[in-house]
């Protein structure tokens, strides 16, 4: 229950510091791979890009820049206020912070938990958002990118952001996390999010990271491989890309049609 004053000190400090980390970490870790890649080796795009021949105009850098910045400091808006509903002593989201009270085993399992429904959530959101409807109104603003940058993670109409911030909550309402477990595996996501998005071929020692051609496959291909971190979701529902199918921004459903176009470059991820 909401049995405290409103204590507007304490609320802009924790949103305001809530809306800072976020956006803190998309301009130090995507500015790592941009200054790494796109200045240092920007002369030998063969070398370690993705797509070589295709590049974002500076003006579409600056607009995924921008759209990322507005939209983390959005998601970072509604985080903030639910951490100060939860300190003000609204118990809906189930968090704990002592592990002696569900004990090391619940809180390890929980944690790998959490990253597999977050990350299956993702993937039934991101595929929804694959519906003609939802596409053409709302997903195809994330899709104008099809080579991919460090800061194109989040340039995406905000009313994406809020569905993919609402179904990545939603375990938090179903069962007790630590709140250190919740709190790695944000950071987990957002930082793989930038990774994936970052258009330099990279292949993580993780094991179960799918590398980061895996998403830049997505935007060259559209409606294909909506997975986040996991390939597990796209390869049970046959939505992984496939060798001798045709996919296409036109070409809905995630499976492709017979036929080779865009084949020929075909190689399996490892
Ligand atoms: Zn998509
Ligand atoms: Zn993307």
């Amino acid at each position: 229950m909401l049995d405290h004053e409103m204590d507007w000190l304490m609320w802009a400090s924790i949103v305001g510091a809530s809306m800072l980390v976020g956006v803190a970490v998309l301009w130090i870790v995507a500015g790592y791979y941009h200054v790494r890649y796109y200045v240092r080796r920007g002369h030998e795009p063969e070398t370690w890009k993705c797509q070589p021949k295709r590049f974002l105009r500076p003006d579409q850098q600056r607009q995924a820049a921008i759209l990322s910045t507005i939209n983390l400091s959005i998601g970072g808006f509604v985080s903030g206020n639910l951490v100060y509903a939860y300190l003000q002593g609204w118990e809906l989201p189930k968090l704990y912070t002592e592990v002696a009270d569900y004990g090391w085993l619940y809180t390890l399992g929980s944690t790998a938990l959490l990253f597999v429904l977050m990350d299956g959530l993702a993937y039934y959101t991101h595929r929804a958002m694959h519906l003609k409807p939802l596409f053409k109104r709302i997903h195809r603003y994330h899709h104008r990118y099809i080579a991919t940058s460090p800061f194109v993670v989040v340039a995406m109409h905000p009313l994406e952001l809020l569905s993919l911030q609402a179904a990545t909550f939603l375990p938090l309402f179903v069962m007790p996390f630590h709140v250190a477990s919740v709190i790695v595996v944000l950071g987990y996501v957002l930082v793989f999010n930038i990774i994936d998005h970052s258009g330099v071929r990279l292949v993580s020692r993780i094991p179960w990271q799918g590398p980061s051609m895996y998403h830049d496959d997505h935007h060259v291909y559209f409606h294909v491989n909506f997975g986040q971190h996991l390939m597990f979701w796209d390869r049970i529902h046959g939505t992984l890309r496939r060798e001798g199918r045709r996919y296409g921004v036109d070409n809905f459903g995630g499976k492709g049609k017979p036929g080779a176009g865009g084949s020929e470059d075909f190689v399996k991820y490892p």
